[in-house]
């Protein structure tokens, strides 16, 4: 999920790339601000809290502790960047990664393949952590990085001039990564910084600089419901990441109709409950989990009802799936028809 310190990748630079690189070095670079920050707008197309999540923040804890920018749980020791979350990389969704600022490209990796972690182990991505990623120098000691994108999506070359906006490749799961996101960080004169809090003091929170364009009207959450569906057959975290909840068609032979979602961000004492019932509102299948007894990044619940000998009766099978803790703190309510 994260390419550690240190592991800053350089890419391969192709000799035309490197032409066009000298070429263009006497292009000026945009310059950041006028107080010398740099702005950041969302470097992935998508609506935050709606479409995508932050699942994890940059890990202002000294030491083996972890602790984001809020104080709170959502990162994990030594994560040096922000993570923006898909639901999945269902081929419909398709989501670009943008350049978070005007700059420069300096480099780029595109061919290593989209596959969880938790399949090939992490020696398999040793010191190519980031995937397939895109590095942007903005000026005045600032740089970008976007990692984990989508293989052959990168459409840009070092020593590309990109726009605050510009789409730069699609999400991906490539490199050191287990889910579908865009781990994207932030340097400023050689070292990762939080663009939530530039500036604070390691080890505390609160305080600092946001650069971000959207802070404004934003608020950080917790407890988000990520995706949501059914399906017709048991399904894992990694089927879920490649799009298994979406498209579903309910067929009368469907030997089992489970309704199944995700949920991120999760505080300890958070219960989660899926409940799937019936056209007639019978309650068919329920669960409930927790309270958590720690927070969790991510947890995964499905319930599921074999098919009647007499067949699936024709209607809306609806599921329910809220978090709360003693109270709902979020409800999500999703169909399908049989
Ligand atoms: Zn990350």
């Amino acid at each position: 999920m994260t390419p550690r310190s240190g592991s800053f990748w350089r890419a391969r630079v192709a000799p035309l790339a490197s032409l066009i690189l000298l070429l263009s070095l006497s292009v000026t670079l945009a310059e950041p601000g006028p107080d010398g920050m740099l702005r950041l707008q969302m470097p992935v197309k998508c609506d935050l809290d709606r479409d995508c999540f932050i699942q994890n923040f940059v890990d202002r804890a000294v030491g083996e502790d972890a602790m984001d920018f809020t104080c709170g749980a959502q990162t994990y020791d030594g994560h040096d960047g922000t993570d923006f979350r898909v639901p999945d990389l269902a081929p419909s969704r398709n989501v670009d990664v943008l350049a978070a600022a005007p700059g420069r490209v300096l480099r780029v990796r595109n061919r290593m393949p989209d596959i969880s972690v938790l399949k090939i182990g992490e020696e398999a991505v040793s010191g190519k952590e980031c995937g397939n990623g895109v590095v942007i120098d903005h000026g005045g000691g600032w740089q970008t990085q976007y990692c984990h994108l989508a293989r052959n999506s990168v459409m840009v070359e070092p020593g590309t001039e990109v726009a605050a906006g510009q789409p730069i490749g699609r999400i991906g799961m490539s490199g050191l990564s287990e889910l579908p996101h865009v781990h994207f960080s932030v340097s400023y004169q050689g070292d990762w910084i939080d663009p939530f809090a530039f500036g604070s003091e390691p080890g505390g929170c609160g305080g600092g600089e946001v650069l971000w364009d959207f802070a404004a009207t934003w608020e950080y959450e917790t407890d988000f419901i990520i995706n949501t569906g059914f399906a017709a057959d048991k399904v894992t975290i990694d089927d879920i990441n490649w799009g298994a909840l979406q498209g579903f068609v309910f067929k009368a032979d469907a030997p089992i109709l489970l309704a199944a979602g995700l949920a991120g961000g999760l505080s300890e004492g958070t219960m989660l409950t899926l409940s799937l019932s019936g056209p007639d509102g019978e309650i068919l299948a329920e669960k409930t989990v927790g309270p958590l007894d720690a927070p969790m990044a991510q947890y995964y619940i499905g319930v599921g009802k074999r098919r009647p000998a007499s067949g699936w009766p024709e209607g809306i099978y609806t599921a329910v799936m809220s978090l709360s803790d003693g109270e709902t703190v979020r409800e999500k309510r999703f169909e399908v028809e049989r």
